[in-house]
């Protein structure tokens, strides 16, 4: 394989993922027969909070950032999603991911609705006093919108469980008593949740497992790539190693090792977390994130970050079985293809909603400061995920479609009736 260095997509190759999922949403909303007015009310965002604040650095100066906290729609519930820090992130993308949480959360049934908050920096070249004034800044600035019973954060891209500590201080402070409930994936010390931190990635092994019988095919020493070694793509390789998988290719932002023979993964694990990067680890080859998405292997996790799948690149996956770790790794027009190439996708709003689902746990045991155990999280989650995957299924047995229109179909179905219910929309 080659030594090739990684390059990024290129900005006129990655379409606007919020212009993707409102074409997705109403061409469901159309398919479904759903009325105008819940269409048009979906395809939007509810409410918009765009913050720019100062954050002192380290050598004295003062420096603007611009955040965002976009609520889609709390119709089930209080909104809830991820904050992201990235230098690229875009209001549109944050837009996207509000929206992919509301139909999350519809489609494993649970009452919230969705939201997601960015910060656009780098937290990679920040020191972390940077990142605790930058943090603790922007919990004020969107404390307008964030709260237990109306908008529930927890990390994404870039953040962490101690960001969420910074965030839930912060925010009891100017409250003045603690208030465990405003933001999931904590620390244990602080209200976290056992099962928290692998939630995600053990979501994605179920629907992994669910995805083999329904192929009929034995996953069990399945050969699997992973795009992403972060809080979720490090999860699903590790729990996929020790449930006996051959793991043979993994990759970060700076680049993909590869082993035809299966990567230690543990070993791999606190390379990566010495060095900063999976590559030039022993016993493996150097790959790029293309090649890693093109091995030939029985299972694909795109794990990293948007628009990794697209029309220039999806005829080239091997793979038999997609499990979308991350949100919206896959384009509109890749997706089609790999329909046509007979490739299963088991799509992000049911695969990595994992993760949604222990923090509603999290923030059940917040608010009633009675604890779980890990094995009752873990129960409880995979019972949440295996009826979502069977309702999913059966949808698109029935309609005679992918799992991703499936996916949409039940949760829009969810939010529209609910909608209807308040009285909402006719
Ligand atoms: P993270 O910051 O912990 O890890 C991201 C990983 O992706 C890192 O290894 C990074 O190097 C890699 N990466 C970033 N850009 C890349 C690129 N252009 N090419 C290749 N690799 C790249 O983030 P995370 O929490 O693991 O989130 C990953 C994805 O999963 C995101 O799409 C996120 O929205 C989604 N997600 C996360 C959670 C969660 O609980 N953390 C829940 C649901 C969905």
């Amino acid at each position: 394989m080659s030594q090739r260095k990684e390059s990024k997509v290129s900005e006129c190759e990655a379409p606007n993922p919020f212009v993707e999922v409102q074409k997705k949403i109403d061409a469901i909303c159309h398919r479904m027969n759903i009325s105008e007015g819940i269409n048009a009310r979906l395809r939007i965002c509810e409410r918009e909070l765009i913050v720019n604040f100062p954050v002192r650095m380290d050598d004295g100066t003062l420096k603007i950032f611009t955040g965002y906290r976009i609520q889609h729609n709390d119709t089930r519930g209080p909104s809830k999603g991820g904050i992201r820090y990235h230098p690229d992130v875009t209001p549109d993308d944050a837009r996207a991911l509000a929206a992919l949480m509301t139909l999350k959360a519809a489609v494993v049934n649970i009452p919230f609705g969705g939201a997601k908050g960015a910060v656009a920096c780098d937290p990679e070249i920040m020191s972390q006093n940077e990142l605790e004034r930058l943090t603790r800044r922007y919990a004020s600035e969107i404390s307008l919108l964030i709260g237990p019973e109306s908008d529930i954060p927890a990390p994404d891209i870039g953040t962490n469980s101690q960001i969420m500590a910074w965030i839930m201080d912060t925010y009891s402070m100017n409250k003045g008593y603690s208030v465990l409930g405003v933001v999931t994936g904590k620390p244990l010390e602080v209200g976290g949740s056992r099962g928290r931190s692998e939630a995600t990635g053990r979501g994605c092994m179920i629907c992994k497992r669910l995805a083999g019988k329904q192929l009929g095919i034995n996953l069990e020493d399945a050969n699997v790539a992973v795009q992403g070694f972060g809080k979720v793509g490090s999860v699903v390789a590790r729990l996929l190693a020790r449930e006996s998988c051959k793991v043979i290719g993994i990759s970060d932002v700076k680049g993909g090792v590869y082993n035809s023979r299966g990567l230690d993964v543990e070993s791999l694990y606190h390379y990566s977390q010495e060095t900063g990067s999976v590559i030039d680890f022993k016993d493996a080859e150097n790959i790029t994130n293309a090649e890693l998405l093109a091995l030939a292997c029985d299972v694909l996790v795109p794990a990293a970050i948007e628009n990794q799948l697209r029309g220039d690149n999806a005829a080239s996956v091997k793979a038999k079985i997609i499990v979308e770790g991350a949100n919206k790794p896959t384009t509109t027009e890749a997706d089609s293809i790999l329909i046509e190439n007979g490739i299963l996708i088991v799509p992000d709003i049911l695969a990595n909603a994992g993760g949604v689902v222990v923090s509603y746990f999290e923030w059940i045991q917040d608010l009633q400061a009675f604890f779980w155990s890990e094995q009752e999280v873990n129960q409880r989650l995979e019972e949440v995920m295996e009826r979502a995957f069977h309702e999913v299924l059966e949808i698109s047995q029935r309609e005679k479609t992918d799992m991703r229109t499936a996916a949409y179909m039940l949760a829009i179905d969810r939010v529209a009736s609910a909608m209807k219910i308040r009285g909402i929309y006719p």
